[in-house]
């Protein structure tokens, strides 16, 4: 393609309100405008990736026995009002009022392809199958502001599997769970999978596949040696254990004037953080419980809340002076009138240090096994990032990451709420068993930008890359060079390469370098005057900016072997 004749408008500048590096990219690459928040309109670039990625989905899906559908975005609201997800969805779903009809528009499709598999699929004979489409969604995201990773209208790969027993559904899962698999690895993205399975709800039943980003809401622990991942609400981590001392001393009250937290009582006592037991009280079924925690670890709060088996809030001021008679900074074990649990990190500690139940007082020389015998261990706390893997001990990361996926088994949620029944062997009546899968196209491209980008631009590998080579013709006004240029461009795209042919007559060297950079193709053929007089031309490798000389001649099997 020619670059005189196709519209990319580069920018310069980053603009401003963009933060995320794939959103500054894919707008200053000419690949997507703003329309409005969370509303992007794609540009041939941007849209080539598109089509790009979704014609991989399509065949991974088409692999598995996908079958592909288009369904409306426009959708009669009476349809969602069966499974009372306009309700569900809020202020999320956008609605039209037509006249007398209500419409809403699509987040997602589980009624409609419900709606259809109730008119159509009637025998245990019509199962399995998998239907699925490549469709605009709409959703009123609160907060857009990380470019087409989170739009308010999205593209997204959605596929439902129909099935007659729970084996069938396992199965049609699997067989998402290898094809996204093939999918994120095609599109050169590093992922991890975290389950749901270790989660409060229990269960295997959904899985989300990931990427570490920075504009990613959720905080995953992960570990790179064996592929453990959990949101880390429900992370476990491995830390070490604190050795009890061979003598317990006796329990002592020290005055602690206006000590509050544990950094001012470590820097008062001049005493480490793993010699204090930090005191929370909360109140769960009208009981007030003490959680002791090792130094500053944070309570986790799903973690609590499995422990405790019902919700809990932190306990008022007031509260904490009828129980103990002290305020919060000084509250401890010792005596504590209500129940205590504490984080597993604390088992059998001794010599420690806590709160005395009396203002401007601590005590030390806790021995947990000794001075709170009623004591229970629980995993409270937040795994951090450098923690242990709790599958294989090696270190583990925690951070941000963004959902690229989502493979569900739903059951008979939809279709025994809208009454999708099938007749069985037996001549009964059950609800068809279903899966539900999704995956975010713009989100696949963004992602990939987050991934695979450098101080100057995109960075393609041949499998994305819009195109595979970016041809520069130096000073195009030049006989010499165009003439050269043209030939080149024949010469590749005849082979089979895709090329960008910077053909234009009017921008500058620096300008031509700067745009080539930034849009990224893999590899760089720079034709100049210079080398043409030695019959050569300039190969740049874009990932690595490793240059060579070759001749026009050899040119053709040295991008060959470049892109292999
Ligand atoms: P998130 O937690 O990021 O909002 P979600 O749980 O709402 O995602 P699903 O409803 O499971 O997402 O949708 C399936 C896929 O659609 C997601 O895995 C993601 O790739 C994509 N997706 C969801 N919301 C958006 C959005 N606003 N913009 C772009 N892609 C999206
Ligand atoms: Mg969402």
């Amino acid at each position: 393609m020619r670059q005189s004749k196709s519209f990319i408008p580069t920018l310069k500048e980053v603009p401003n309100d963009a933060t995320v590096p794939s959103h500054v990219l894919m707008l200053r690459a000419g690949m997507v405008r703003t329309l409005g928040a969370g509303i992007y309109s794609f540009l041939p670039l941007g849209y080539k990736l598109v089509k790009k990625v979704s014609e991989i989905i399509r065949e991974e899906m088409d692999a598995i026995g996908g079958q592909e559908f288009h369904l409306p975005a426009l959708n009669p609201r009476e349809i969602w009002e069966e499974t009372n997800r306009v309700e569900a969805f809020g202020d999320i779903l956008f609605h039209i009022k037509n006249k007398n009809r209500d419409y809403v528009l699509a987040p997602t499709h589980e009624e409609i392809m419900t709606y259809h598999a109730r008119r159509v699929v009637k025998s245990y004979k019509d199962f399995p199958q998998i239907w699925y489409q490549i469709q605009t969604k709409f959703r009123n995201e609160p907060r857009p502001r990380s470019g087409v990773l989170r739009g308010r209208q999205f593209l997204m790969k959605d596929s439902y599997s129909l099935d007659s027993s729970w084996e069938n559904l396992d199965t049609a899962y699997d067989l998402h769970y290898q094809a996204y698999h093939k999918i994120f690895k095609r599109c050169g993205l590093k992922f991890f999978v975290v389950g749901a399975s270790s989660g409060a709800m229990g269960g295997t039943g959904s899985e989300e596949f990931m990427v570490q980003s920075d504009a990613g809401e959720d905080t995953v622990a992960h570990c790179e040696s064996c592929g453990y991942s959990a949101n880390v609400e429900v992370a476990a981590s491995v830390v070490i254990p604190l050795v009890r001392d061979a003598e317990s001393k006796a329990v002592y009250e020290i005055e602690t004037p206006n000590v509050k937290s544990i950094d001012e009582l470590c820097a008062f006592l001049n005493i480490s953080e793993t010699q204090c037991a930090k005191s929370r009280v909360y109140i769960c079924n009208n009981e007030a419980v003490l959680v002791l925690m090792l130094g500053n670890d944070e309570v986790n709060e799903t973690k609590l809340e499995k422990t405790l088996g019902a919700p809990f809030r932190p306990a008022h001021m007031e509260e904490l002076k009828d129980i103990t008679g002290a305020d919060a900074g000084s509250i401890g074990p010792v005596g504590f009138p209500k129940k205590v649990i504490a984080d597993l990190r604390l088992k059998d500690a001794n010599n420690m240090f806590s709160g005395a139940n009396k203002n401007d007082y601590h005590i030390g020389g806790i021995d947990f096994s000794r001075d709170i015998p009623s004591v229970e261990y629980h995993d409270l706390r937040t795994a951090k990032s450098g923690e242990g893997c709790p599958k294989c001990g090696s270190t583990m990361g925690v951070f941000t990451a963004i959902e690229l996926g989502h493979i569900f088994k739903l059951g008979t949620k939809y279709s025994a709420s809208m009454g999708a029944t099938f007749t069985d062997e037996k001549g009964a009546e059950n609800p068809i068993i279903m899966g539900s899968y999704g995956i975010g196209v713009e989100r696949v491209i963004a992602c990939y930008i987050e991934q695979h980008h450098d101080e100057r631009g995109i960075v393609w590998e041949k499998e994305m890359a819009p195109f595979h080579v970016h041809l520069i013709g130096l000073n195009m006004k030049k006989e010499v060079v165009s003439q050269a240029a043209e030939k080149i461009y024949s010469e590749l795209t005849a082979a089979g390469i895709q090329v960008l042919f910077d053909d234009r007559t009017d921008a500058t060297v620096g300008f031509k370098f700067n745009d080539a950079d930034l849009l990224g193709m893999p590899l760089q053929v720079i034709v100049g005057e210079k080398k043409l007089a030695e019959q050569k031309v300039e190969v740049k490798v874009r990932k690595s900016g490793d240059r060579s000389e070759v001749t026009v001649e050899q040119l053709l099997s040295t991008v060959k072997d470049l892109l292999k």
